[in-house]
């Protein structure tokens, strides 16, 4: 069976196009590379074109939406699997246990949180999988800034670094894959 990378990224329809071009470059690389996704499941920014582009290059796309959204109409027309859930906590619980991989790609609030749950949840060893930051155009450096702020003062231990990976671009992002080595995490200070 096909890995399954859960894809985190913008809803907004409001971004500069060089953002939803990164999308569709993203797409096109996950299904050439031998993978299939796993997402929100709407039509909503980056997300649909995300979809859209792993479905035109012969991925599988599961779309893991909740009933309210469901009923809003914006779930992804062309998905065959749809897997619908109470709300949203339910989705990102089953959006983790059906993925390989997570993959943030530029987004808002909601990607950040996605994103940190599971960076979390792998430092509390509740799964081994690589997490990855999609640092396109240098989108994450800032919060990669905070981030050195929490080794450097103590807020997270200097072990925690490689529980994700910021990758400069698509290539660094499957090599990394390719290489990646489960390791475990000790939580205590
Ligand atoms: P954001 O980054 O704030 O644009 O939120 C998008 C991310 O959060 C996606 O990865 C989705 O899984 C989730 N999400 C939050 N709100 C919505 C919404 N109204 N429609 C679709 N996905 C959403």
């Amino acid at each position: 069976m096909k890995k399954r990378i859960c894809v985190y990224c913008s809803a907004s329809s409001s971004l500069e196009q060089k953002y939803y071009n990164f999308a569709e470059k993203i797409g096109q690389a996950i299904s050439k590379n031998g993978y299939d996704m796993v997402y929100g499941g709407t039509i909503c920014g980056m997300m649909g074109v995300v979809a859209d582009n792993v479905l035109k290059n012969g991925g599988e796309v599961i779309g893991v939406i909740p009933e309210r959204i469901e009923k809003e109409n914006i779930g992804h027309p062309k998905l065959a699997n749809v897997i619908v859930t109470k709300d949203m906590r339910e989705r990102k619980a089953k959006m983790e246990e059906l993925s390989d991989i997570f993959l943030a790609l530029p987004g808002g609030f909601g990607t950040l949180e996605e994103v940190s749950e599971i960076i979390v949840a792998k430092q509390l060893s509740s799964h081994t999988k690589p997490i990855i930051f999609a640092n396109f155009d240098g989108f994450y450096n800032e919060l990669n800034l905070v981030f050195e702020k929490y080794y450097s003062e103590g807020f997270a231990k200097d072990t925690f670094r490689d529980v994700y990976y910021m990758a400069d671009t698509i290539d660094d992002i499957f090599d990394y894959l390719k290489s990646y080595k489960v390791r475990e995490y000790v939580y205590k200070w």
